[in-house]
C-alpha cells in the first residue's frame, strides 16, 4: 500500500474517531440544555399562574388562566389538594391522568419537574403548589407535548448531520492534500535512493524544509555527491594507473623487440636489456605501492605499537639512507632529545620516514641541508622534516597527499616517483592517530610536520 494512502487512512481514522466523540458530546449537551430550557420555562409559567392564583383563585381567574393557555403549545391543569380538577385547558387524556394520580410530597416553593423524559413520554410536566390564606390550596400542573421538543431536537439533528458531512468532506480534502504534501519528499527520496542503488549518482533533491525530512534529504544528497565524487575519483585513478603502466610496458615491448634482433651488437643488447629490467622494476614498484595503499584503505593491516627511543630509532633509519644523501652531497642532520620514548609501529613508521627522506633527497639540489627536528610539546611529539630543495608551488600544496599527484609530471619520470609516496605516508600517520601537514616555499624548501599525540 502506498505511504500516502496509509498515512491518509490513519489520519482519517483518528480524526473520524475524534469527530464522532466530540459531535456526540456536543449533541448530548445541546439536547440536554434544550430540554432543560423547555422545562425551566414550563416551570416558570406554572409559577406565574401560582402567583395569580394566590392573589385570586375564583372561577373567573381560573377561566382566564385556561383561556391564556389555550393559545399556547402548553396545557395547564389546576387541581385542589384532594386531586379534583378545578381547571384544564384541554381534555384530560390517559397520560395526563397518570401524572395527576401521582402523589406529590415535599414540593419546594418553586415547584418541581414531574416528568422530563421527552423521548418516551407524551408530555414533559412540571408542578407547582399554590396557597390560600397560608394553607396549601392546590396544584398547578404544566404540560408540554413532547412532539414539539422532538421536532426541535430532530431539527438540531439535521443541523448536526449537515455539519458532520461538511466537516467530513473538508477533512477528506485536507487529509488528501496533507498526505500528498507530506509524502512528496519521501517519494522523491525513494526515487533518489533507487537511482543511487542502480549506480546513477547524479541525483538532485530539493530540501527547503529544516525538519527531519529536510535533513534526511540533505543526507541523501550528500551521500549521492560523495558517491559521485568517489566514482569520478576511481575512474581518474584507474585512468592514471593504466597510463602509468602503459609507458613502461611500451618501453619493455619496444626494447624487447629490438633486443631480439640477431644482428644486434652484444653491448647494445645488454643496454636494452638493462632498460627492460629498469622498466620492469618500475612496474613492480608501482604495483607494490598500489598494493600497500589498497591494504591501508581496507584497514586490513595492523599497527603493532611498541615503545621506541626516538633518538636511537631515528638515528638507525638515518644511517640506512645517509649514503644516498652523501652521494648527492646533501647534509642530513638530526636534532632529537635523548631519552624521548614513544609508542609506534617501528616498521610502518620507518616507511613514513623513508618516504619523506626519499622525497627530500629527490627534490633537493646538491650542497644543501636536510634536517629532522624532534621535540615534545603539549603532550605530543612533533617531528619536522626540513629540506632546502625545490619547494612546492602554493597551488599544488593542497593536492600533494592525493594519490598519483605529482607537481611536475615530466620531472617525475626522471626521478622515478609515482605520486603515491605521500598518500601512503598520510594513511600511515593517521593510522598512528597522528596528523601530517606541509609548508613549502617554491624554490626555497619544504617542511613536513608530523604531530603524534601521546
Ligand atoms: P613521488 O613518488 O612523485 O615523489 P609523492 O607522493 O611522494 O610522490 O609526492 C608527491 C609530489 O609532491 C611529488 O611529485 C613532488 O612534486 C612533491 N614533493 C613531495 N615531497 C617534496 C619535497 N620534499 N620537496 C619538493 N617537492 C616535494
Amino acid at each position: 500500500m502506498k505511504i500516502s494512502i496509509k498515512l491518509g487512512l490513519w489520519f482519517f481514522f483518528c480524526i473520524l474517531v475524534i469527530e464522532i466523540f466530540s459531535m456526540f458530546f456536543l449533541h448530548n449537551n445541546l439536547v440536554h440544555s434544550q430540554v432543560h430550557q423547555e422545562l425551566n420555562s414550563l416551570q416558570a409559567r406554572g409559577n406565574s399562574h401560582r402567583a395569580v392564583l394566590e392573589i385570586n383563585s375564583d372561577a373567573a381567574t381560573l377561566h382566564h388562566i385556561g383561556l391564556m393557555e389555550s393559545h399556547t403549545d402548553t396545557e395547564v391543569v389546576i387541581t385542589n389538594t384532594t386531586g379534583d380538577v378545578l381547571l384544564s385547558s384541554s381534555k384530560i387524556n390517559r397520560s395526563m391522568r397518570a401524572i395527576l394520580n401521582k402523589s406529590i410530597n415535599n414540593l419546594p416553593r418553586n415547584g418541581r419537574v414531574l416528568q422530563s423524559d421527552w423521548q418516551k413520554e407524551q408530555y414533559i410536566v412540571t408542578v407547582t403548589a399554590f396557597n390560600k390564606n397560608g394553607e396549601k390550596a392546590g396544584y398547578v400542573y404544566m404540560f408540554k407535548n413532547t412532539d414539539e421538543v422532538q421536532k426541535l431536537i430532530s431539527q438540531l439533528n439535521r443541523h448536526f448531520l449537515l455539519a458532520s458531512l461538511l466537516i467530513l468532506f473538508f477533512m477528506i480534502i485536507t487529509i488528501f492534500l496533507l498526505s500528498k504534501a507530506l509524502t512528496k519528499p519521501l517519494i522523491s527520496m525513494k526515487e533518489a535512493t533507487k537511482k543511487i542503488s542502480k549506480g546513477n549518482f547524479s541525483v538532485t533533491l530539493s530540501s527547503p524544509s529544516h525538519d527531519e525530512l529536510g535533513e534526511l534529504s540533505q543526507s541523501i544528497q550528500t551521500l549521492a555527491n560523495d558517491l559521485n565524487y568517489l566514482k569520478q575519483e576511481r575512474n581518474e585513478f584507474l585512468a592514471s594507473i593504466s597510463h602509468e603502466l602503459r609507458t613502461p610496458l611500451t618501453y619493455i615491448k619496444g626494447y624487447a623487440d629490438i633486443a631480439k634482433r640477431k644482428e644486434l651488437e652484444e653491448t647494445d643488447r645488454a643496454k636494452y636489456l638493462d632498460i627492460i629490467q629498469e622498466e620492469a622494476d618500475r612496474v613492480s614498484r608501482l604495483l607494490k605501492e598500489l598494493f600497500d595503499l589498497a591494504k591501508l584503505d581496507q584497514n586490513t593491516f595492523s599497527i603493532s605499537k611498541e615503545q621506541v627511543d626516538l633518538h636511537d630509532y631515528l638515528q638507525s633509519i638515518l644511517e640506512k639512507i645517509l649514503p644516498a644523501f652523501k652521494d648527492r652531497n646533501i647534509q642530513l642532520k638530526l636534532e632529537c632529545p635523548k631519552n624521548l620514548s614513544f609508542d609506534l609501529d617501528p616498521i610502518r613508521f620507518e616507511q613514513v620516514l623513508l618516504n619523506l627522506l626519499d622525497n627530500s633527497l629527490k627534490y633537493s639540489k646538491e650542497n644543501t641541508t636536510a634536517l629532522i627536528k624532534v621535540f615534545e610539546e603539549n603532550e605530543a611529539v612533533h617531528m619536522m622534516m626540513n629540506d632546502q630543495g625545490l619547494g612546492i608551488p602554493q597551488e599544488d600544496l593542497p593536492h600533494i597527499f592525493d594519490r598519483l599527484y605529482r607537481v611536475d609530471k615530466s620531472r617525475s619520470r626522471s626521478t622515478g616517483g609515482f605520486g603515491l609516496g605521500l598518500a601512503i605516508v598520510k594513511q600511515l600517520v593517521e593510522a598512528h592517530g597522528g596528523e601530517i601537514s606541509v609548508k613549502s616555499e617554491f624554490g626555497k624548501g619544504t617542511c613536513f610536520k608530523i604531530i603524534l599525540k601521546k
